[in-house]
């Protein structure tokens, strides 16, 4: 379904997938995955090297599940490393809370970057030809790279298979969802063969990809609670799978303790602990996405 040279290693949710471009001139990698997981990212990115060095790291966004790797994979390949070009003030001033880091319990190494990349610039990545887009929404600084001779999309977290990456609620939401829009809008619009998303598997059928993110949009369109509830419940995920398990007598005290999750709590819900709780546990696990064994819970 690839044409040879681009090589996709497909990871979870807590990491993002890496694409790695083996050229003639020179190898890429996008994206690095968590940070709590580097060891296994520089190995599985070896192996696909086969020997060769790797010369360039590029990011589709600056989430801690797509950089977090950066600082290892710099450290064993003195690479060069590219970020998005709207992505530059966060790095450099290292915001917590716009990362999604220390707000969030998430965490990232510190990296350094060399340059930037713009909207509309152009590389030859893995002998094809790629140009930048900006991808806004659910990060406004985000790029997708697209391919157009092979037909192919680095798509980041703008589109999945089955939806796309979270849209955070709040006083930017209206810029974020018509963002989001306007960035489907752009990829509908692309002769796109296959997407190489930044989780799961790629996929071929864009189109009705694009529909499932449109219904997905106009319900956070209509409707702002849904925005946070589907925030809390995703960066929850995050967090379990992270920590691998945490104890259910715990919970409220931990919600306590993330500011994520205060905030939200106080600006948008207004509930008790045990009902922020509730709220947040209850939906995850009837729907199975966590569970709860011997007094913990874990991410299904
Ligand atoms: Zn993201």
């Amino acid at each position: 379904m690839l044409p040879s040279c681009v090589r996709v290693i497909v990871r979870d949710w807590l990491n993002a997938n890496h694409i790695v471009l083996i050229g003639r001139q020179r190898t890429v990698l996008i994206d690095s995955g968590y940070g709590r997981d580097a060891t296994q990212t520089l190995d599985k990115v070896s192996g696909v090297l086969a020997g060769r060095p790797l010369d360039w790291l590029v990011n589709t966004h600056c989430h801690s599940d797509h950089m977090g790797g950066n600082a290892a994979v710099r450290a064993a390949h003195a690479c060069r490393v590219s970020i998005p070009r709207d992505e530059a003030p966060l790095i450099d001033a290292w915001d917590e809370e716009a990362l999604w880091l220390s707000y969030a319990d998430q965490r990232c190494e510190r990296f350094s970057f060399d340059d930037t990349i713009a909207p509309g610039d152009e590389f030859d990545w893995g002998d094809l030809h790629w140009r930048a887009i900006a991808a806004p929404g659910h990060d406004m600084a985000a790029l997708i790279f697209f391919c157009e001779e092979a037909g192919l999309l680095i798509s980041g977290d703008a589109l999945w298979e089955n939806s796309f990456g979270i849209l955070l609620p709040g006083p930017d939401r209206v810029t974020r969802l018509e963002a989001t829009r306007a960035t489907l809008e752009t990829i509908a619009r692309l002769p796109v063969h296959t997407v190489i998303p930044g989780h799961g598997p790629s996929f071929t059928d864009v189109k009705a990809a694009l529909e499932r993110s449109m219904q997905r949009l106009a319900a956070f369109e209509r409707d702002e609670l849904r925005m946070v509830r589907h925030v809390l419940k995703v960066m929850f995920v995050f967090s379990l799978m992270d920590r691998r398990r945490l104890a259910v007598n715990e919970l409220d005290v931990y919600l306590e303790s993330v500011p994520l999750y205060a905030d939200f709590n106080r600006r948008y819900l207004g509930l008790d602990r045990k009902a922020l709780a509730d709220l947040i546990v209850g939906d995850l696990e009837r729907s199975g996405a966590i569970r709860r064994i011997d007094g913990f819970l874990i991410a299904a």
